[in-house]
């Protein structure tokens, strides 16, 4: 039987545990670590999700490179189909620098196409985007995802930086929705 733990009003059970997570995170630092040698990157990671998977990722990170982190407010614009993102906390230039981008999870891509719009005007010489998690099922967009340490079904999942209502976010290891 596999452990469930309940997240307010819904079931999730264990679906991958902490040491799968950080060894395929380590493959992944190890990854960056030879591509990105000598291009002192700037990993810009997305909050709140991805604090879990920076932290853990940027300790197997070996090569120069800085941190930084942004948060995604999205509202919608003029008119309601129209949803932008908007970028805060960027208060570092990313001009002619390798960004790489740290995201919890890659679902249908929105987020992640209109986060490369918004750091394209500021000029970088190249983004590159390193997802925790990965549903290739769900994706809707045409996104080149560099590094990815999980693919997964098209399953709701919760923990490691990923939250259900606000809540699981400190779970070490990920479930996913029963
Ligand atoms: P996208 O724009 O790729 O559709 O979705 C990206 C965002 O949706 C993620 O950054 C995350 O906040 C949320 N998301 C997508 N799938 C899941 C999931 O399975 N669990 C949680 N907690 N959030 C998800
Ligand atoms: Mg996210």
């Amino acid at each position: 039987m596999k452990k469930v733990i309940t997240i307010r009003d819904k079931q999730f059970e264990l679906f991958i545990e902490q040491e799968i997570i950080e060894e395929r995170i380590k493959q992944v630092a190890g990854q960056i670590n030879s591509d990105l040698k000598g291009k002192d990157p700037v990993f810009l990671a997305v909050l709140n999700g991805a604090f879990m998977f920076a932290g853990e990722l940027m300790k197997e990170v070996t090569i120069p490179g800085e941190i930084t982190f942004v948060r995604l407010a999205s509202y919608h614009g003029t008119s309601t189909t129209n949803r932008v993102q908007e970028v805060l906390g960027l208060n570092k230039s990313i001009e002619n620098r390798c960004v790489v981008i740290v995201e919890d999870i890659v679902d249908s891509g929105n987020t992640m196409i209109a986060l490369k719009k918004e750091l394209e005007k500021h000029n970088p010489r190249e983004v590159k985007i390193a997802t925790l998690l990965f549903k290739p099922a769900a994706l809707r967009q045409k996104l080149q995802i560099d590094y990815v340490a999980l693919e997964i079904p098209n399953d709701f999942i919760v923990g490691y930086g990923l939250d259900y209502d606000g809540h699981g976010r400190n779970l070490k290891d990920i479930y996913k929705a029963k």
